[in-house]
């Protein structure tokens, strides 16, 4: 039987803004072009997730009005199973304000929005602009170096500690908090970072290797990924990396 992806999005209906459900319809795609099963799971509030029914868990971008209606039942309902999921390697990405309740808080305006602790980082929102614009990445996870490109919109500037690794490095546009040249986060299997896009129709490659380390499998590319190469080599020499 052909291996099937189990997708589980979290608060679909709050945390999906910039179209960041088109990173769910493009690993159905992805999945099905390759005659991979592909199943859709939703989460919302009060439901429980059992961490080994799914092969990845997604939660997208959101309002800061949006996280607080999700923070505490995340933190509450989920945060032991995410852990669990986490530790048996299943993938979680989590793009924007989904990245900031991967930590352990975000701080706004006086109130401290808890965060699941799957990673070592803080979210404050600084006095300053929102940090907006095309943003470019490189990113290593485990097949060398590539460029990922979204576009990021966030007014809480984020923190790593210090064992904590980033997802990439800035190459462009201003990352997690505009000072240290970091985007995102990497622990394992768990990804976090705040490039809208959608992030996975614009960096294709991503979702293969998404696809690839929660099925432990390995996949060809698809006939047309040379273009999306062709033009992510391109930006890379551009800004000379
Ligand atoms: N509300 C968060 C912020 O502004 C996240 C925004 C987003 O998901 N684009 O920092």
């Amino acid at each position: 039987m052909a291996d099937v992806l189990r997708v589980c999005a979290l608060y679909p209906d709050l945390m999906n803004i910039y179209a960041d459900r088109g990173n769910l319809s493009l690993l159905q795609r992805r999945c099905e072009w390759r005659g991979l099963g592909f199943e859709l799971a939703g989460a919302g509030s009060d439901d429980p997730i059992d961490p080994a029914a799914h092969d990845l868990f997604y939660i997208g971008g959101g309002q800061d009005r949006d996280q607080v209606a999700v923070a505490h039942d995340m933190a509450e309902t989920k945060r032991e199973a995410l852990h669990a999921a986490a530790d048996r390697g299943a993938v979680v990405l989590a793009v924007c304000g989904g990245y900031q309740l991967l930590g352990h808080s975000y701080e706004l305006g006086g109130d401290e929005l808890p965060g699941v602790g799957l990673v070592d980082l803080r979210t404050v929102r600084e006095p300053g602009p929102r940090l907006i614009g095309n943003c470019a990445i490189e990113a290593d996870l485990g097949t060398g170096p590539r460029v990922i490109a979204g576009f990021e919109n966030h007014g809480g500037r984020t923190y790593l500690g210090p064992d904590e690794a980033p997802l990439g490095r800035v190459i462009s546009g201003h990352g997690n908090n505009d000072r240290d040249g970091l985007e995102g986060a990497h622990r394992g299997n768990v990804i976090g970072t705040y490039l809208h896009g959608p992030l996975l129709p614009k960096n294709v490659w991503l979702a293969d290797r998404l696809i690839e380390l929660a099925l432990g499998i390995e996949l060809e590319p698809l006939p047309g990924d040379e273009l999306e190469d062709a033009a992510h080599a391109s930006a890379r020499r551009a800004a000379g990396v």
